[in-house]
Formats: C-alpha cells, structure tokens, sequence
C-alpha cells in the first residue's frame, strides 16, 4: 500500500482562454475574486490567509481538500507566487494525481511545475538531487516491504538469533517503528535495554549497515534519511527553504512523527530566509493509519508546534445528504476520546440508508450486483458512479466473481487483483507440484519458500544434477543428497521439501482440494511465518490465504452438488478452474458507453475519495470491526474512525450490508451478532458477556448471541454410530478440535467425509 512514485501526469488541461499573467494585472485579480467565490466565510478565510502557520480541521467532505487546491491557485493568482516555489504533500498517488489535475484545471499546465506528490515521492527527489550530501549514489535503490524482509532475514541469520524468538518479519516491522520515530540505530543501541532489544538494536545496526553497502534505502529510510540529511546539512536545508515558500499537506491526520519533522525542517526560517507558510488540514475523526505511526497527536498539538498558528474550522458538509451524515455521526459519536463536531449539509434527507443482512457473503455480493443493476437500470446512475468497500483485500474476490458472471464492469483499486498476489500465486504453486511433479517453475517458486535452507547454491546443484541425468528438476529434487556439492543442510531442507509434496499428493487421492490446500499451507510452516509476523501486511496476506482456501471448499460443493455421477473435486480440477477465472480476471473491462466502471477498493484506499452511490459491505463483527479490535477500546475507536470514513464517501445513497454466515479457512463462521429474526434467543437477555457486547456495538442485547453460546453442534467421539440427514447412517472415525470448530471424520459407507459438528445435520444414535 506504499505509495511511491506519482502515478504518470494527466494530461494537462487546456490552457484557459485567458491565461493569468505572471505578474498580478486586472485579469489575475478577476480570477483571484473567481477563486474565492462559491466558498463559504471560513473556506475563504483559509484560502486568503496569509503569513502565519495554518491549520484547517474539519469533519469529512467539508471542502478541506477543495481549500487547499485553490489556495494553490490562489497564491498563483492573487499572490504572486511561482508554481516552483509550492510544495504540497498527500497521502497518496491518486491523491496527488486528483490534486494535480485539481489545480491545472484552476491553472493550467503551470501546475507541472508545483510538487504535488506524496511524503515518499517527495523525499526520493530530494535524495536523488542531494546524494552526495546523504553519501548514496544517484541510483540507489529503493526496497519494498518484501525487499526489507529478505535482508533482514539474512542479517538475523548472520547474527544467529533465534527465527521463531527474533522472526524477520517482526525485527523488520520494529525497525519501521523505529524510523517512522526518528530514532536511528546508535541512539537505540544506546538505549536498549534487555535481551529482546538488544537484540533487536544489533540487527537494526546490522541491516542499516547492508543496506548501506548496497546502497539501497527502505521506504521509512526515505524519510528518515532526508530529514537527517536536511539536519546535519544546513546549506541543503537552506536552499530548500529558499526554494519552498509554500508547504501544503493534505490529511495530516495520519502523518507520524518523521513526517512531521520533515515539514518542520521545510518551514523552518533560517537567517535571511523567512519561514515558509505552512497550511496543513485534517480530520481527526478520519486517521486511520495509527498502524503505521500515524499520530494525531500532530493535529492535537498543531498551535503548540507552529507559533502563531491560525486554527480554522469547516462545518458545512458539501458532499452528503444530512442522513448520511447523521449516519456517520452516530458512529463517530462513540468514540469517547474525542472533540464533538457539528457536520451539517443543504443536501436535505435524501434518500433513506438501506441495509441488507444476507446469508452468506455470495447472497451479499449478488445482492450488490442486483442493486447496482436496478440503480442503473432506473436510469440517474452509471456505474462509475457505485463504489463498493470492504475492510480487506481479500474480500474483493467475491464481488470480482459476482461481477464477472453478471457482466458487471468494474475494477479493483487498490491492491494487486487477487490471483496476482504473491501468497496466493505461491499456494498456487504448490498445488502444481502437487499435481505435476515435472512443474519445474512451480517447484522452484516454492523450494525455499518459505525458507527451508534451500539456497541459491543448492538449487544451483540440483539444477546441474538434473541436466547431467537428463531427469526433470522435481526428479532430480528425490536424488538432491546425490547431487555434487549440495551441502548436507540444503540435502535435508530438499527431502523436507519432497516428503511434503509426497504427504500431500498422498491426501489429494481421497481428500478434497481444500484439505491438500490446507495441508500444504500449515505442514509447510508458509502460514505460521505469517501468522506470527508483526508486519501489518502479512495478516491480510493471511486473509488471502483463507480466501482461497474457500474458493477450493466452493469448487468441491459444486462438483458435490452439481458435478456428474461419480466425479469428485480433485486438486486438478479446481487448479483448472482457477486459472479460468485468473484469466478472466485479466480481460480488461472495455467500456464504450462512457458509463464507468463500478470501483472495488478497502476502506483505507477510499480516503478523500466521493461516490454518488456506496455499499459499505462486510459489517460483521470479526471482519469490520476487525477480529483484532474486538475488545481493545483502542483499535476499536481506529475501526469506527474507519466506518466513518466509508460512510462520509458517500454522496446519495449508502448501502451498509453484512452476511450472517462468511467463509473463513473454508468453514462458514458464523456472525456474533445475528439479527433477530433469525435469532432462536429472540427473547433471552444474553448472558452479561453478550450484553456487554451488545452496549458496545450500541443494540438491544436481546438480537445478540456470542459466539460462545453458537449452536456447537451434537458431541461425538470415535466409534458412535450417527445419523445424517443426507447421508444417512455412519460411523465416527476421529475428531478434531473443539467448541464451534469441532470436526468429525464419518465414514457413510460408500464414502467418509470431514464434517463441522456445527453445521452437520446429525444425530448421535
Ligand atoms: P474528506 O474529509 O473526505 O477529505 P474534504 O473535507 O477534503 O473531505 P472535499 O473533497 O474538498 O472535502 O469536498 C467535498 C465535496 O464538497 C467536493 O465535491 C467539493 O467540490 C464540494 N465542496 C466543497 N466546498 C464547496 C463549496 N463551498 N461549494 C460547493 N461545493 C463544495
Ligand atoms: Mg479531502
């Protein structure tokens, strides 16, 4: 989710009739008049503002992001300011390339000449300008998040600490705190106190140190690096002063601190050289990235930070209906930590909020496409102009499918389409060799991954074996010990490797896809890497691993249900179906009506964004609120920051839906909060864990049940005779797990199945 480069300039707009001179005439000023025009009082007031600090707070779609642009236009215009001399920063790259093309539809081409880009992209330029002061060559490299992961694997290794006590991954994601801090390795080394930080503070010196030596930087490099280099430079410093006279920043909400010294050292006055004017806005109610550093300590503490700060505050709402934010407000209005806000609009009512609770997520997603449909069918919507938001990635898929049977056009933004990301490509992989053990490319994809002390070397050797034999790689791979120069440890890692394919393929004989799927992501210990990963990028990769694991379970209940006499879901079969639909995935969405596409994106992509029409999709508890704020106040308060940030995209009409039952690791799981009618406790109060629960989410406790109290299906052990309404009588081979995920292993005769105690319809005899 990085945003790194600007995404590529739009095509400027036309040159307006009549160009404003550069020196402010009549003209200039009749466009400046033009400018404020149509704002309100304090919108203009923040466009006009000249000398001291600025900050502009406001709850969303208050016209933050509209003040900034023609502030911009204005210095042009009314102010005598060159397009040079503005920097402005925003999140991210469809931010900056809004803004851009905001301001040159204001300016024209003039605007190419103003940074407009985000805090990542704004750094690589001045380092790629300033990288003999910052000791880099000019073509350092830039690593991304798996890059920093790599290295710092090979670091920990080289420093001998423990993978499972020390993981990569949670080294790597405690360095990015660290730089998102400003604190560099010396000044931690200097500090760190016990076992664990020492440790931490020898690999941070270490990866520092490689990456140096590569010279390479991270993406939290990138800032630290140029506000050091602005520090301990001050003739850089300078001439970036002299050169910025205006810094602008969109959503300072979620800057954290390194992005915070940044603009302080921009906007700091130096001999001879004034302050620059800084106008910063934001929403506290919409920080959504504490994850990463964000703080809205930043906005808190604005007056104290700049002298002379100006404060100015938006309260018309411009963009919704009064009911959609009436919505937004309710949620907001339980996060306790916070300043109320009085948000209203001229839009009137509107349109009513429809919510909609389906079964399952498919029924959700047919339910969004039909509606979607009828929008646009009743004629005053495109579909360009729907969005629809999820809390993660991997709930794309389904209304991807949805929308591809349907002929739906749409697009994902945000986020590689999902059978293009990494995890679900190398679980892929490992189906094929599963199934082909001459798939050189996948068997080499997933050999060391993850890690199993299969190196470049080894593979290398394996490799010359297999041409010296004239065997296939994967044959080669059963005789790895016999290939020349393979270390013993890279021997051991193959046969670990081989035996796990060969586990595997022995499952996929009698097993369905999603138990070999299964199988081969925990044996392999892929998931577990995962799991216990600190990078906050690698619990939606867990996600997307889940995901797939429910498109296999999917495929096996068609063939169960709908397949020939006699067929059965193979791992074949469904690779087969998989790469049906990737290609699909890939036909690109031609659109000659000019309609648009209906866009797909998570919560955290929408930021800033405006549709006419929103689904707000996933509202279960577990999904949106996250399983990982469920009972911490504080990630909680960040999930409804979250909710009002869906809600407040939306112009028109809002859809907020749910499903009662969502696939996860294949199994549906069932939502906590079920609506009363399919409540069989409609008139119970619930225990006092589901009130609390209940005065939490803000319902009446009687439509709650928890998860505790889920129908846990009959209680079995190996050896009772059960009864089952479709396959009749059987016979209980073995039983895993406990509670609402208990499984039972039943023999019916003429099959044997895995089944969830819970949703299996049977009867112990
Ligand atoms: P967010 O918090 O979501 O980033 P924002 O405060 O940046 O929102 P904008 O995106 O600037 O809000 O504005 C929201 C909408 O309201 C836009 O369509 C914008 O053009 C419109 N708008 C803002 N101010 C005015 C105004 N004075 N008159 C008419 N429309 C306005
Ligand atoms: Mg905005």
């Amino acid at each position: 989710m990085h945003p790194l480069f600007d995404i590529p300039a739009s095509p400027p707009a036309p040159e307006p009739a009549r160009t404003p001179p550069r020196r402010p005439g009549p003209a200039a000023r009749l466009d400046a008049q033009q400018l404020v025009e149509g704002l309100n009082g304090p919108q203009r007031d923040a466009v006009t503002h000249a000398g001291s600090p600025l900050l502009i707070v406001a709850g969303a779609g208050s016209g933050k992001t509209r003040v900034l642009t023609h502030r911009i236009a204005y210095l042009l215009a009314a102010r005598d300011v060159h397009p040079g001399e503005i920097i402005a920063i925003t999140f991210t790259n469809k931010a900056a390339g809004e803004m851009k093309e905001r301001v040159a539809a204001l300016v024209g081409p003039r605007a190419r000449l103003m940074w407009v880009s985000t805090f990542h992209s704004a750094c690589v330029r001045i380092l790629r300008a300033e990288h003999e002061h910052a000791g880099l060559k000019s073509t350092f490299s830039i690593y991304d998040a798996d890059d920093s992961r790599r290295l710092m694997q090979l670091v920990a290794r080289e420093l001998d600490l423990d993978p499972k006590r020390y993981p990569a991954r949670g080294l790597a994601a405690q360095v990015s705190n660290l730089k998102n801090e400003l604190v560099d390795p010396e000044q931690f080394a200097a500090r760190a106190k016990g076992p664990n930080e020492r440790a931490l503070a020898e690999a941070y010196t270490l990866y520092q140190r490689r990456l140096r030596e590569a010279h390479a930087l991270d993406f939290d490099d990138l800032i630290m690096t140029t506000v050091h280099l602005l520090q301990s430079h001050p003739h850089v410093a300078e001439s970036y002063r002299r050169r910025f006279r205006h810094v602008l920043v969109d959503e300072y909400q979620d800057t954290n601190h390194a992005q915070y010294a940044l603009i302080k050292e921009l906007v700091s006055g130096t001999e001879g050289i004034e302050p620059a004017e800084l106008c910063v806005v934001g929403d506290a109610d919409q920080s959504i990235y504490a994850f990463r550093g964000a703080t809205i300590r930043n906005i808190l503490e604005f007056e104290r930070d700049f002298t002379d700060a100006r404060t100015i505050l938006l309260e018309q709402n411009y963009r919704s209906t009064q009911t959609i934010l009436n919505a937004a407000n309710a949620v907001i209005d339980r996060n306790t930590s916070r300043k109320p806000k009085r948000l209203w609009s001229e839009a009137g009512a509107g349109e009513r909020i429809v919510g909609y609770v389906a079964d399952t997520e498919h029924a959700e997603a047919d339910w969004v496409a039909r509606e979607i449909d009828r929008l646009v069918d009743e004629g005053d919507t495109r579909p360009g102009d729907v969005a629809v938001f999820y809390r993660t990635n991997a709930q794309s898929r389904v209304f991807e499918e949805v929308f591809i049977r349907v002929g739906l056009p749409y697009k994902v933004v945000g986020g590689v389409r999902f059978y293009e990301r990494k995890e679900v490509r190398d679980a892929l992989a490992y189906l094929r060799a599963v199934v082909n053990d001459d798939d050189t490319v996948s068997l080499r994809r997933v050999l060391n991954t993850p890690r199993r002390g299969i190196g470049d070397r080894a593979e290398a050797c394996v490799e010359a074996l297999s041409s010296r034999d004239r065997i296939s790689f994967g044959a080669a791979l059963r005789r790895a010990k016999d290939a020349p120069g393979i270390s013993t440890r890279a021997a051991n890692g193959i046969a670990e490797f081989v035996a796990l394919l060969d586990g595997a393929r022995e499952l996929a004989e009698t097993g369905t896809p999603e138990e070999v799927l299964e199988a081969l992501l925990t044996r392999s210990g892929y998931l577990t890497e995962l799991e216990e990963s600190l990078d906050p990028q690698d619990a939606g990769r867990v996600d997307n691993l889940q995901e797939l694991v429910s498109v296999a379970r999917e495929y096996t209940e068609r063939i169960e249900a709908l397949g020939e006499e006699g067929e059965r879901a193979t791992v074949a079969g469904f690779l087969e179906q998989v790469a049906l639909v990737a290609d699909a995935d890939q036909v690109p969405t031609d659109d000659p009506d000019h309609q648009g596409v209906v866009t797909l994106m998570t919560l955290h992509t929408a930021k800033g964004l405006e549709f006419p029409v929103v689904f707000l999709t996933g509202l279960e508890d577990g999904v949106f609120p996250h399983l990982r704020s469920l009972g911490d106040t504080r990630e909680l308060e960040e999930e409804r920051r979250l909710a009002y940030v869906g809600i407040t995209r939306a112009r028109q009409r809002l859809y907020l839906s749910r499903a009662v039952t969502r696939s996860a690791w294949g199994q549906p799981a069932q939502d906590v909060y079920e609506p009363s009618v399919r409540s069989q406790r409609t008139n119970s109060g619930g225990t006092p864990k589901a009130a609390q629960l209940a005065k939490r989410l803000g319902v009446d406790a009687s439509r709650l049940a928890t998860a505790s109290e889920l129908p846990q299906g009959p209680k079995v052990s190996a050896g009772d005779r059960v009864n089952h309404q479709r396959y009749g009588l059987g016979r209980v081979l073995a039983v895993e797990g406990h509670g609402p995920g208990a499984r039972a292993q039943i023999d019916f005769g003429d099959q044997t199945m895995w089944l969830v105690l819970r949703h299996a319809p049977i009867d112990k005899l």
